[in-house]
């Protein structure tokens, strides 16, 4: 039954993961919260204009990875494979100018047609910020701090390093556009083919080519930071100040590019040694051209996006499950009072496993196997005496409690 498989490159959530993917969601919500972004949402799909117009004809993620199709409405649609355009679509269609700057937080799936392997998947999921509206450094600084202060908190920061560069505005990037096609045009021969239809297209991505040869061209390339105008050099220079106030450590790295034409000044990249050839964790960086690409008016922004299952990689085991108060009723009689004892438990905040079949050993398993603090044994017995038999799974103790006074008797169980 091959195809009741998941569809190559998605995978199911289980609990264990799952507890993992909230982990991460939940801290990196609040502290992006603790900066002033909040919490929304854009849909899963959207046109495919608002992608193609934006990530450009040449970007790999429309050449090869998006999942397009028409639907029933002769729509054509993409399912989102980042959350970038889709928040500068919701701040255009929903009037957000007025409100600028705004600051956003993002948690959900993204879909992207690649080649699957650990860490990267067709359906995967992000967190992201953006932050709407401010034209100056202090906002990249914001974001980039946020993002360390993320990692850090989710106990990962040691395992990660900043790569930070800078692609300058238009004037400066034009300036260098052009001297690096000189200088590849020279080396076409030795260059990989995938990197010689870069060339026309879209020469800075050559820049970060993984592929040997190119790699040895681009090591002889004109420096980007040579080409940067005053404006550019200035703004650069200002995020680097603010990271080195914060005490933000980073490593200039002049390859670093993004590809896409919307995107000016800083892009930067935080990056481990520890998930093999995955290792892009968090990349943004500053897109002042992308709202007016999509037909708004020219605004400013800067975010970055990270990688959920890779974070929760990085982060190592899934915290444990919460433990449960596993409810034992022995034989019919218990089974109401067992239901409406674990109600009760319910709504005084605990969890309950409430046991359902099997004999006495076997409920006590069940409750072994869902790793319970302690089993609250209902049988004929206890029952007549208005009482529950109460067992410390740890020490294996136990004593009779009088259900009235159980909330109160498993409060060293919460
Ligand atoms: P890569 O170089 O690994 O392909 P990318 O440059 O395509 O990454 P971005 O578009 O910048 O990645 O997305 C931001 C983050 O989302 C990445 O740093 C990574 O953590 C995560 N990510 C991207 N693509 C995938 C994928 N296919 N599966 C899992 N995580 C991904
Ligand atoms: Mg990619």
């Amino acid at each position: 039954m091959s195809n009741l498989q998941p569809a190559r490159g998605t995978h199911d959530i289980l609990p264990d993961e799952m507890r993992a993917h909230r982990r991460v969601v939940g801290i990196a919500g609040e502290v992006a919260e603790r900066y002033g972004y909040e919490f929304m949402a854009t849909p899963v799909f959207e046109f495919s204009q608002v992608f193609k117009r934006t990530l450009g004809d040449t970007s790999d993620i429309v050449t090869k990875e998006m999942y397009t199709f028409i639907d029933k409405g002769d729509d054509e649609i993409t399912l989102r494979p980042e959350n970038t355009a889709g928040v500068a679509r919701c701040y255009i269609s929903e009037g957000l100018a007025q409100k600028a700057p705004v600051r956003f937080f993002y948690a959900g799936p993204m879909f992207r047609f690649e080649r699957p392997q650990k860490g990267r998947l067709r359906q995967f999921h992000q967190i992201g910020i953006e932050n709407i509206g401010i034209a100056g450094a202090m906002a990249d600084i914001e974001v980039i701090a946020a993002g360390a202060r993320i990692l850090d908190e989710l106990g990962v920061a040691d395992k990660t390093v900043l790569e930070l560069n800078t692609l300058g505005d238009a004037e400066s990037r034009d300036a260098y556009r052009a001297v690096l096609v000189e200088y590849l045009e020279k080396r076409i021969d030795e260059l990989s083919k995938e990197s010689r239809e870069r060339l026309t297209r879209n020469p800075l991505r050559v820049l970060d080519s993984k592929d040997e040869g190119d790699r040895k061209v681009v090591a002889g390339a004109p420096v980007y930071s040579d080409y940067l105008n005053d404006a550019s050099r200035a703004f650069f220079d200002e995020v680097r100040e603010g990271l080195a106030a914060l005490d933000i450590s980073y490593r200039l790295n002049p390859r670093l590019v993004r590809g896409l034409d919307y995107y000016s000044h800083t892009a930067f990249e935080f990056t481990t040694e520890h998930l093999g050839s995955q290792g892009a964790v968090m990349a943004g960086g500053r897109y002042d051209g992308l709202i007016g690409m999509m037909g708004g008016t020219a605004t400013p922004g800067v975010g970055w996006a990270a990688g959920i299952e890779r974070l929760a990689m990085l982060c190592g085991e899934a915290p444990a499950a919460r433990r449960p108060i596993a409810v034992v009723p022995v034989g019919d009689e218990a089974k109401m009072p067992a239901l409406k004892l674990s109600e009760e438990l319910r709504r005084a905040g605990y969890r309950v496993d409430l046991g359902h079949s099997g004999n006495l050993s076997k409920r006590m398993k069940r409750a072994n196997k869902v790793n319970a603090s302690a089993a609250l044994i209902i049988g004929e017995d206890e029952l007549a005496r208005g009482a529950a038999t109460l067992r410390d799974l740890d020490s294996g103790e136990q004593e009779e409690a009088a259900l009235a006074s159980l909330v109160d008797r498993l409060a060293r169980f919460r």
